[in-house]
């Protein structure tokens, strides 16, 4: 099992019993681990203690320690009470109980949605694209359609696949008052800050408009390429 040693400890402790559905989560190739990876993240899960009013002291001293197992229709999750620090036994904040998979989804949204950047995106070739640069002068192509955005990037991919590993996840996705089933990613959040909307629906809203917008440019152009066409013969 040399492959687990790059998954998350949280996800991989030889001391605990996962459930079947968490074995069923964890591939021989660890980078296929996307619902462990993208939605029950460490990173996920700290944002989610600070959420509960951890302090960011007591979430340190406390994730290394975590084990997150993901069931069918819950998460549990640990952190022991009593840790072991230099052969001392050390008291520490902990948890141990069951999570709604909608704490895990929300938080998911609420990250991307946070990073999201609508200046990092530029107009691409046609109305229904944008382009999101990074850091390192890669770019990513975000296609507008009518009932969802996608993105070209690693993340949206992974995503979509964890998703795709999590039926009742996808369920409060499909549920979720903001994102209404849309997979979220960073750059297609950045494209709802983009063109005004906060949720699926208002994206709905606002493509329509950008559509019809860019129709009547469309037209518009054509009339002045007949106008200049017109000119053209009264000059001679
Ligand atoms: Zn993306």
């Amino acid at each position: 099992m040399t492959t687990n040693k790059f998954s998350a400890k949280a996800h991989t402790r030889p001391e605990h019993n996962y459930s079947v559905f968490h074995q069923g989560l964890l591939h021989e190739n660890n980078s296929e681990d996307y619902a462990l990876r993208h939605i029950y993240s460490v990173e996920n899960t700290k944002a989610l203690l600070k959420k509960w009013g951890w302090s960011d002291e007591q979430v340190k001293q406390g994730i290394d320690h975590a084990t997150i197992d993901v069931y069918k229709h819950q998460v549990w999750l640990r952190i022991p009470g009593n840790i072991e620090k230099r052969k001392e036994t050390v008291k520490i904040r902990g948890i141990s109980r069951f999570i709604s998979k909608l704490d895990y989804v929300d938080i998911l949204i609420k990250r991307c949605w946070d990073k999201a950047d609508p200046y990092k995106l530029e107009p691409g070739d046609n109305w229904d694209e944008l382009i999101a640069r990074g850091n390192t002068g890669d770019f990513y192509e975000v296609k507008l359609y009518k009932h969802e955005i996608t993105c070209t990037c690693h993340a949206y991919s992974g995503i979509e696949k964890a998703f795709s590993q999590d039926y009742v996840a996808t369920k409060h996705l499909m549920l979720h008052p903001k994102a209404q089933g849309q997979t979220p990613d960073k750059h297609v959040f950045a494209a709802w800050k983009y063109i005004g909307a906060e949720t699926l629906n208002q994206y709905q809203y606002c493509w329509l408009e950008r559509r019809d917008a860019a129709m009547r440019e469309m037209q518009k152009w054509g009339d002045d390429f007949d106008d200049d066409g017109d000119d053209e013969i009264m000059t001679y």
